[in-house]
């Protein structure tokens, strides 16, 4: 059975299933009360993104009292976009989270997602114009029926209160997956595939994505909006790598 069948299958299943057995947790096969919750246990575990961070890309600082400091790689090169946070640090269990969304097409668990995403971006929405999902080329999508990042930002614009935009950035040239490739390798891939809407010149965009890896997709997307006149490019996203080992998983 193709790929995209058998999550159209999983997903008929899953709806069925609710309606014979209690939801499950977003993060073990434990019942739960209603669907998009985390036992407290789990809960306790999730780790949070929170101040002191890089004031540029958000990656974690040791506390120093200084809101506007920024990380050595931000220090060292600017990136294109303004500014970039995430909800949790990629660990286990927000792979879990981000695989069952991406792969599992499990949608229980966004409006959770998006309200940490508005508390980890607060000022960021609110400075926004509007919200543009990460773009995915149209035979990826044909393939996957869904795009993950659509998801999130639509369920973003519900929770903060700004519009979203799916048409505002474009992916116009199919790459490999980023999956296992070095930072550089996926600066490459990514590079000069995206495209932005002429209706984003002079406009706040936040971009929001399902993880944060190497800021490689982030920063094509900063590239396409910059030269399509964006005053300001931002990133929102559910997780962010915090250490170098993972950006391959
Ligand atoms: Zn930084």
């Amino acid at each position: 059975m193709r790929a995209s069948a058998q999550i159209r299958k999983r997903g008929a299943l899953s709806k069925l299933s609710d309606l014979i057995w209690p939801p499950r947790s977003l993060l073990s096969d434990a019942f739960v009360d209603r669907p998009g919750v985390i036992e407290p246990a789990l809960w306790a575990e999730l780790h949070f993104l929170s101040a002191p961070v890089c004031a540029c890309c958000g990656f974690p600082l040791p506390e120093n009292g200084d809101p506007e400091a920024v990380c050595g790689a931000c220090a060292g090169a600017k990136p294109v976009y303004d500014t970039a946070r995430a909800a949790l640090a990629y660990d286990d269990h927000a792979r879990r989270l981000i695989l069952d969304l991406k792969r599992g097409g499990r949608r229980d668990g966004l409006p959770v997602f998006a309200r940490w995403m508005v508390a980890a971006a607060a000022p960021m929405l609110e400075r926004a114009d509007f919200i543009a999902p990460t773009p995915m080329h149209w035979t990826r999508l044909a393939v996957r029926s869904f795009n993950q990042a659509a998801w999130l930002a639509q369920a973003l614009s519900e929770s903060c209160g700004k519009p979203w935009k799916p048409g505002a950035l474009t992916r116009f040239k199919r790459r490999k997956s980023q999956a296992g490739l070095s930072a550089s390798e996926r600066r490459r891939n990514v590079g000069g595939a995206i495209r932005a809407s002429a209706r984003c010149k002079g406009k706040i965009v936040v971009v929001v994505d399902d993880v944060f890896t190497t800021g490689a997709t982030l920063e094509a997307c900063a590239r396409a909006l910059r030269k399509a006149g964006a005053a300001e490019v931002h990133g929102l996203t559910l997780a962010r790598v915090v250490r170098p080992a993972d950006i391959v998983a």
